[in-house]
């Protein structure tokens, strides 16, 4: 099968002359969680940023490189940016709540995209708290104000906004930030569920996360891929001597 999304000597420049990504190639598979860790600023989120052209915000940064989405390079002219970011979702490590309902937190967006049938907003919202494993959890509040959740379901309400704009790839930085074990493993959870029908793009909290929640992984230093591959190999027999350094925590 083809890759879901295909990097190619992909550089990234900051303004101030940081380079954050150092020509990077990697194919990232559809339908399953993938794993980008290292170091702290050896430009893992710089990484997502540039997957769905949030980089573009900073003004006088540099690319080189492709990012191929759906057989087409992602800062080609053409492009249109709006729909590639409904497509290649964010989900940020501090969930971050609009004001209102729960339900109003779910239906802005659709709201936004034309969407006016009350069934049809019904129905995404129920699907998609169910997706991001919360809709037990607050199917008997849905009008009660989205600040009242947990640190742990605001996350995953956060998690069921991008789902229910129905996005192809979610990216994730380090989703369970801040959140106790249980809601950690609660996201987890939604997590391998997701990967049926969504491409997971993930920067762990940890190597152990790395190591649990991985089908492939990366491992990037200083803005370059040290080693990519299977989680079985990468961190039971890693390759590279920076990669085995960092994961038995020589490093880091
Ligand atoms: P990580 O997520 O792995 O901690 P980042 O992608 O945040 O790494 O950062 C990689 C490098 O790019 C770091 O040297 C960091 O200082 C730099 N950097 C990140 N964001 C910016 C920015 N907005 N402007 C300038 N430099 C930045
Ligand atoms: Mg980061």
């Amino acid at each position: 099968m083809s890759p879901k999304i295909s990097l190619a000597n992909l550089s990234f420049t900051y303004p101030d002359g940081v380079a954050a990504l150092k020509n990077i190639t990697l194919d990232i598979p559809a339908n399953e969680i993938f794993v980008i860790f290292g170091p702290s600023r050896s430009g893992k989120s710089t990484l997502l940023r540039v997957l769905n052209r949030l980089s573009d915000l900073v003004e006088g940064a540099q690319h080189q490189g492709a990012v191929t989405f759906n057989n087409q390079n992602i800062f080609e002219r053409d492009v249109n940016v709006t729909d590639l970011r409904r497509r290649i979702s964010m989900v940020f490590a501090i969930p971050t709540p609009l004001p209102g309902s729960i339900r109003d937190n779910l239906t802005y967006g659709l709201r936004m995209a034309g969407i006016r049938d009350v069934q049809t907003l019904e129905e995404r919202v129920m699907r998609s708290l169910k997706q991001a494993a919360l809709w037990d959890e607050v199917k008997d509040r849905l009008d009660a104000s989205a600040f009242a959740l947990s640190g742990g379901q605001k996350q995953r309400l956060c998690l069921a906004r991008s789902l229910a704009l129905e996005p192809d790839v979610i990216l994730l930085d380090n989703p369970t930030s801040g959140l106790d074990p249980l809601s950690t493993a609660m996201v987890e959870d939604s997590l391998y569920e997701l990967k049926r029908r969504y491409t997971i793009i993930m920067v762990p909290h940890s190597t152990q996360q790395a190591a649990r929640v991985a089908d492939n992984a990366a491992f990037l230093l200083d803005g370059e891929l040290v080693e990519v591959g299977k989680k079985s190999q990468l961190f039971m027999r890693p390759k590279n001597k920076r990669t085995e350094d960092y994961i038995t925590g020589r490093f880091g």
